[in-house]
Parts: structure tokens; sequence; C-alpha cells
């Protein structure tokens, strides 16, 4: 395929410029950039229109629940949700059923997605068998099918001496650990934060301590151990500030993630008891909103991830306190991250290019793709002028547990090229 892309606005890492150019792809390659490229004979134009292309996004944590729970999502159904918000790459959690703690659930899990995705997907493994928190996974047999990221995520894993010493095990090969942060006796039944709303909606609240306490705890563990520890959807601003305090000695290696729904939703947002707020770590107050997105401008998180968590209708039904954790992301999250803060000037395609798309594919030490020439086609269009609505029909997840269904927002994703195929056209 012969590709000729004119009048396009490119997006990079580097600076918040965009550099108007022509973009000529064949082959899967990034023939040529420049001005008033002629299309080659046989080639396809598409006439840009000013829209913005940058590379695809990867997300670093998304819930496809293959094996165990495909009436929520598959691996099918959860890459077409991607492929759908413009991204090119993810890394699945293994808190399916069964969990994915050793080698024989990696295998089933990447060759289901070889036969059934159109993007990369990539799988991170327990770090305790069945995430007890107790004993450890098979590590070393995960390793050697290329898992690089160890996490019990959905729950920390309970014993820190197991911790410890999995991270002393399996630093020597190069692998690192995510750990979602919440210590259970204080998290209680997880319905929502501890504050004035719970108070309001007489629910007992899961206070921000209790996520607080286990970031600083992972991070001082992975100190003692050498590891690499990555922390997965940072909601309070407390919990912010100590990863920086910890980033700003130098002396362990600690990264961290912040979610789309964390920097955009509070918890009175929840109104009448919509359970479509309801995730874990839970939505928080305005001000970690705000000291969220402080430490996302600042640094502090070196990655947006969305913890694409899809549940069922029925699921989703139930009362606040008894309705499962979790809100749908991929089909959303780069629409709504222009929206919310592109297009009002918190921030510019530079961060969302380098946080969403560059630094995660850095983390699982995957090439980072760009626009350039010689470089592999990983390429998405997007209209700032364009907008979409989230509607059941547009949503490709199999679920659509979002406050964001029904809604229009600014912007849109026109076109996903991989390689050599477009996977998208609007
Ligand atoms: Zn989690």
């Amino acid at each position: 395929m012969t590709l000729l892309i004119t009048n396009a606005r490119i997006a990079s890492e580097n600076s918040p410029a965009l550099v108007a150019a022509d973009v000529l792809i064949s082959d899967g390659k990034v023939r040529q950039i420049g001005q008033g490229l002629v299309a080659p004979d046989g080639a396809r134009t598409i006439d840009a229109r000013q829209r913005i292309a940058m590379p695809g996004m990867f997300d670093a944590h998304v819930h496809f629940r293959e094996p165990g729970f495909e009436s929520k999502e598959t691996i099918a159904s959860g890459s077409e949700a991607a492929i759908n918000g413009g991204i090119t790459g993810v890394v699945m959690m293994p808190n399916t059923s069964p969990a994915i703690d050793s080698a024989t659930v990696v295998a089933n899990v990447l060759e289901i997605a070889k036969r059934t995705a159109r993007i990369p997907v990539y799988t991170s493994g327990c770090v305790t068998k069945d995430r007890h928190g107790k004993e450890m996974a098979g590590i070393d047999g995960m390793r050697a099918l290329g898992v690089k990221m160890l996490t019990d995520d959905g729950d920390t894993t309970g014993d820190p001496a197991v911790l410890l010493r999995a991270m002393q095990y399996a630093t020597e090969f190069g692998m690192f650990f995510a750990s979602h942060c919440e210590v259970p006796e204080l998290a209680g039944p997880r319905a929502l934060n501890e504050g004035v709303v719970s108070y309001r909606l007489g629910i007992k609240g899961s206070p921000a301590c209790a996520e607080e306490i286990i970031i600083d705890r992972d991070i001082r563990l992975a100190h003692a151990a050498g590891a690499h520890i990555h922390i997965q959807h940072v909601s309070s601003k407390l919990g912010m500030e100590t990863i920086r305090w910890w980033k700003s000695r130098g002396d362990v290696r600690v990264t961290a993630e912040v979610s789309p729904h964390h920097l955009l939703f509070c918890d009175e947002d929840i109104g009448d008891f919509d359970t479509n707020y309801k995730m874990n770590p839970p939505l928080r107050t305005k001000a970690d909103n705000e000291g969220l997105l402080e430490g996302l401008i600042g640094g502090v998180f070196d990655l947006i991830a969305t913890d694409h968590a899809p549940h069922t209708p029925f699921e989703k039904s139930q009362d606040f306190v008894a309705a499962p954790n979790g809100i749908t992301g991929m089909d959303t999250a780069l629409v709504s991250l222009y929206h919310y803060f592109v297009a009002t000037g918190k921030f510019g395609w530079d961060l969302v290019v380098k946080r969403y798309s560059a630094e995660p594919r850095r983390l699982m030490g995957l090439p980072v793709p760009s626009i350039a020439v010689d470089q592999a086609v990983d390429l998405i269009l997007f209209d700032p002028e364009g907008q979409t609505t989230f509607s059941k029909e547009f949503m490709k997840s199999k679920s659509q547990n979002t406050p964001l269904i029904d809604q229009t927002l600014k912007g849109s994703v026109d076109l996903v090229v991989l390689g050599d195929e477009i996977l998208l056209e609007r």
C-alpha cells in the first residue's frame, strides 16, 4: 500500500509546535516528509485538511477480561475499542480467570491475541499465585515468554515479604513491578472516596491514605531491592507528592501513571449514585484533580493509562456499593484529553504524545514510533475541528460503563494506520 497524506500537521513529543507537511508512506514505512509531495503512480491520496498526524497511543493498563469474563470484554473487542480511540498497543492486566500467573496462561493469552487482535497486545503477569499475595507466581516461565511487568493489579500484593523477595528475584531478569496501591483493611467496601460526599450519601468511604500508604511501602521495598517500581492509577494529590519526593531522591527507579478519569472527575460528580463514576481507586476531590494535573504537567507522572475496566450493564445496574469497580476508557481517552485539556490550553499535543504514546512504550522496552522518514508506520490522524458522540453504536468495547456515554466532545480520531494496513478510517 502506498499512501500520500497531504496537508497534515505533525505532532511529536519533543516540541509543542505542529509541523505542517505531507507524509508519503509505502510498504509499512514512512518514505518522505515535505511540502508539495507528488503521489507516485498507484498511490492513494488522503487530504488531511490540517488534521493532526501523530504516532498511535499505547495504553499500559487495560483489562481485557479474557480468559474468564468474556461477557464484559474479549481481547478482540478490547483491541477494537483501542483502535477506535487511536491506540495501537496495550498491556493487559492479569486479573482474569484463571489469573495470568504462569507460562501456560500467558501462552494462551498471547495465542488468542495473535489470532484475534489487529494491534500488538502484551500482557503483564501476576506477582503472586492467583493474585492471593502469598506465594510467588511462575515468574521465570512468564519471563521466558516475554512478560516484563509483574503486578497483582486489582489488589495490592498482600504480603510485603513476598513482594520484596519477588523484586529481588525478578529484577535480575530485567522485569519490573507495577503496584495497585490499597490497604484493604482501610479501603473497606471500596465504594467511593471517604469525605464529605461519602458522609452525605451515608456510605463507608475509602480514605486516600489507604492508597498513599502502599505507594510509599512499595517504593520503599523497590528501594531496598534495587527494583523498578511503577505506581498505577494514582488518585490523590498526596500520592502524587509522595512519588515526587521519592523521584527527587534519585536513588530508586520509580515511574507512575495517571488515568484520564482521575484528572477529569471527582466524588461530587457521583450525583444520584451513578455507578459509572465508581472505580478503584475512587474519584477523590477537586483539589486532587488539580494536584494530579500539576503532577502530569510537572513530569511526576511518566504516563497516562486508562485502566479500561469493562463491566456488563447488568453488573453496573446493581446498587452503588454492590456494583463492581471500573469504567471503560479506550474509546474515549484521546478525545477527552483533547476536549478537556489540549483544546483548553492546559497542555499541548507534545505532552499527549510523550505521556500516552512514547513513555508507555519506553516503560515496556518497546521501540517508540514517530512520524519520521524510515520509521515503521504507526500513525493516526486526529481532527480538532471534528466531534465525537460516544453513543452505544460508536463504542467498540463490549461494555459502555463510562460517564461519557452519549456525550459529545470536541475532536475525533479519523484514521489509524499500522504497518501496511489501515485499521480505521472515518
Ligand atoms: Zn488497579
